[in-house]
């Protein structure tokens, strides 16, 4: 006799996070729709990626450029799929044309392969600038100060669309790094930088998404609230 699988536990645990999302957006004054709850799929198969799916999630969050062409043909096609993770220049072009959004654009060489690569596509490929607001030597993304430059060089770009900002703050209680976030995606629209869109700030995961929602988050990805804990092999 076969075994059904029963991920009944997604679904708890998706009613149970959608809450806590619509509850600390109400808290603050905002309208929970403009939060987006993106599911992040790192290490966790597909069909329990598509029961997030049928649960109603609509965004991925995808961090392995290999992880994600082999289980890419296997998602339902209701959800949109965004890249999230540390990006080399070399792996670009099996993204472009198959993710909807790239989170982790923090320099100008990655920008540029990426400018390349959706010209041949003949599109106009989206992205958010990843920050290291905690500032943190072994972690990627612009730092702060770097940020106004890096964003004027980007928008230059023709087949670039920069839509907002992302950041992985540093693990603490203290939500510092959050505040500075925002402090920051506010500064940077003030900028009006020509072709750009800064609608979208990419933070809040697990651990502290409703603090980063407080702090003006437009989008959490959520992994291991959603799934479990991961399990690498
Ligand atoms: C893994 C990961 C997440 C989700 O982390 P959890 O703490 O499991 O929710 C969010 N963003 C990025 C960039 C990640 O790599």
């Amino acid at each position: 006799m076969r075994m059904e699988h029963d991920f009944s536990y997604v679904r708890e645990n998706y009613a149970r996070i959608r809450e806590a999302v619509n509850t600390a957006a109400l808290k603050c004054g905002r309208d929970p729709n403009e939060i987006t709850l993106m599911a992040v799929t790192k290490t966790v198969a597909p069909e329990i990626v598509n029961c997030a799916i049928d649960c109603g999630i609509r965004f991925l969050g995808e961090n392995r450029v290999q992880e994600y062409q082999s289980k890419r043909e296997l998602y339902h096609p209701d959800a949109q799929v965004h890249f999230i993770g540390h990006l080399q220049a070399n792996k670009v072009k099996y993204l472009i044309g198959n993710v909807a959004m790239i989170h982790s654009v923090d320099r100008m060489s990655l920008a540029q392969e990426i400018n390349r690569c959706a010209m041949k596509h003949g599109i106009r490929q989206d992205v958010l600038l990843e920050v290291n607001i905690g500032g943190e030597e072994s972690k990627s993304g612009v730092m702060p100060q770097q940020l106004p430059e890096l964003l004027e060089q980007v928008a230059a770009l023709t087949n670039v669309r920069v839509c907002g900002l992302m950041t992985i703050p540093p693990p603490t209680q203290d939500t510092c790094h959050l505040e500075a976030m925002q402090r920051l995606f506010e500064d940077t629209k003030a900028l009006h930088v020509p072709d750009t869109e800064m609608r979208i700030l990419s933070m809040g995961m697990s651990g502290d998404f409703e603090a980063a929602i407080a702090c003006g988050s437009t989008l959490v990805r959520i992994g291991s609230a959603l799934f479990g804990a991961r399990m690498y092999r």
